[in-house]
């Protein structure tokens, strides 16, 4: 299926010389939402996690069916403040200034098989700081999922290595 097709591209957002990638195009149509799910589930049955951990806000969308359709359970980062029990947290530099997530503390356990999620893999900032989350609480990552990913960014070189699926590519 033609995923590109359907993800919006608008210019000059949030600002100039940003090509945005509007994936609610994508996530709107109902063959396509389903398709990507199981395209990505395909991809790690195999090698299955045992959690899921999604990524505010976008990365719910894909995360959450994901774990549904993988068998595992779903875990929540968010911006700070969100979570009601105790969390821990990490601070760190987008191209655009600072940002902050969070991670309940007791949310994966020692050892637990923890598949991230997303829906863009940009400059990989926002996921390389999750990941750094779920190794402090003692997860171990096997694998990162993406609806799309901007190659020119080259954020999976800040990823440790474990496999990595996008199922759209940008230049
Ligand atoms: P990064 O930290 O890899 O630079 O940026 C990734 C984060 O920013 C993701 O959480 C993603 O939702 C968001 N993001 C960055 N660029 C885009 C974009 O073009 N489209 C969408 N939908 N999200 C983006």
């Amino acid at each position: 299926m033609d995923l590109k097709a359907l993800i919006r591209e608008i210019p000059d957002f949030p600002q100039p010389g940003i090509s945005f990638k509007d994936i609610s195009t994508v996530i709107g149509n109902a063959q396509a939402f389903h398709y990507i799910i199981e395209e990505l589930a395909k991809g790690f049955r195999a090698d299955r996690p045992e959690v899921v951990v999604g990524i505010e806000s976008r990365g719910y969308i894909i995360g959450a069916p994901l774990a549904y359709a993988l068998g595992a359970g779903f875990i929540l980062v968010r911006k700070p403040g969100k979570l009601p029990a105790a969390t821990e947290r990490i601070d760190y530099t987008l191209e655009y200034g600072e940002n902050s997530l969070e991670i309940h503390k007791d949310a994966i356990r020692p050892g637990q098989r923890v598949l991230i999620v997303d829906d863009i893999l940009a400059t990989g900032g926002t996921v390389s700081a999750t990941a750094e989350l779920v190794r402090r609480l003692g997860g171990e990552i096997i694998g990162y999922a993406f609806l799309a990913e901007l190659d020119a960014l080259q954020g999976r070189t800040k990823l440790d290595g474990a496999p990595i699926i996008s199922l759209v590519h940008y230049e």
